[in-house]
């Protein structure tokens, strides 16, 4: 995942970055149009141009770069290993979390008919419980405030929402709490048959580490982004 030091609105930011990183241009990136949905697409040469509206991709090639943005969302990496080895990357924020973008990037890799979409699924995957998976840096329940609308889309998961006490962000709104979206990420992964043991979480904030990480809270509108970017290693 790229820091502070990288702008990655635009590809050739990316491929700079991957580039100072030592992989090379025979790696071939595989961007998305990120739309905050739960669509996970086939990382393959027969993607569209321009990108195709998705917040995640998955690929068994390990040439294949999956790159999305994030600045306060997390990005999630996915890999799956069994009688066949497979990996996603997903761009997840409250709202693709509750849309089901965990949930689809998890049917991609065990090869289900739906709600995977673009390319044609893969042979069966032998068991969601082979999957591990790690949540990147995100805007923390140290700041993200969030309002009674978000709030309900999570009251049923534990540990989920905090009061507003945990914030340490100037709050924005009187009716605010705090969302802990890692454990929110993690509910879905356990919804799947993935243990939470199975997921590590990147503790850092977004917003809180301005040295390091971009942060839309902090930043506003406009960037920049951060790229987080998913290879499958043989
Ligand atoms: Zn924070």
């Amino acid at each position: 995942m790229s820091s502070a030091a990288v702008d990655a609105r635009s590809d050739d930011g990316v491929r700079t970055w991957l580039d100072s990183c030592g992989i090379g241009s025979d790696v071939e990136l595989f961007p998305v149009n990120q739309v905050h949905g739960s669509t996970v697409i086939h990382a393959a040469a027969s993607l569209t141009e321009p990108p195709a509206d998705a917040d995640g991709l998955w690929t068994e090639t390990p040439s294949n770069a999956l790159v999305v943005r994030v600045a306060d969302c997390a990005p999630v990496w996915i890999l799956a290993e069994g009688d066949r080895t497979a990996f996603a990357l997903v761009h997840a924020g409250w709202k693709g979390v509750a849309a089901g973008i965990i949930e689809a990037a998890v049917n991609a890799l065990a090869g289900a008919s739906t709600p995977v979409t673009g390319q044609q699924a893969p042979a069966p995957w032998k068991s969601a419980g082979s999957l591990t998976a790690a949540i990147g840096p995100h805007l923390r329940p140290c700041c993200f405030e969030v309002g009674p609308e978000v709030a309900a889309l999570y009251a049923s998961v534990p540990g989920a929402l905090q009061p507003a006490s945990a914030l340490r962000a100037q709050r924005m709104r009187p009716d605010g709490v705090s969302l802990d979206l890692s454990r929110a990420i993690i509910a879905r992964f356990e919804g799947c048959g993935v243990s939470a043991e199975s997921v590590s979480v990147a503790t850092a904030c977004t917003r809180c580490n301005p040295a390091l990480l971009h942060s839309y809270r902090r930043n506003g509108a406009g960037g920049p982004l951060m790229a987080a970017v998913g290879l499958l290693q043989r």
